[in-house]
């Protein structure tokens, strides 16, 4: 079974896009690896991102509770 072949947005490498591959789904293993840009910015972003989504599920079940309540009474 083939991979699909994928060109890398950083080296503009053709790469096989193999399961398990790390790193984004554009980038080759290579540029993958070796990640440029800088890591402080990415955890900022990350802790962002996680905290985006746990509010985002406060509200989700926040919104189902009153769902469940209103059909109950
Ligand atoms: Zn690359």
């Amino acid at each position: 079974m083939a991979y699909p072949i994928k060109t890398c947005r950083l080296c503009e490498e053709e790469f096989e896009l193999k399961p398990g591959k790390p790193g984004f789904a554009d980038c080759c293993p290579a540029c993958s690896t070796a990640e440029p840009s800088a890591p402080t910015e990415k955890r900022s972003m990350d802790a962002t991102e996680r905290k985006n989504r746990s509010e985002a599920n406060e509200a989700r079940r926040q919104a189902m509770r009153d769902l469940l309540y209103r059909k109950d009474s």
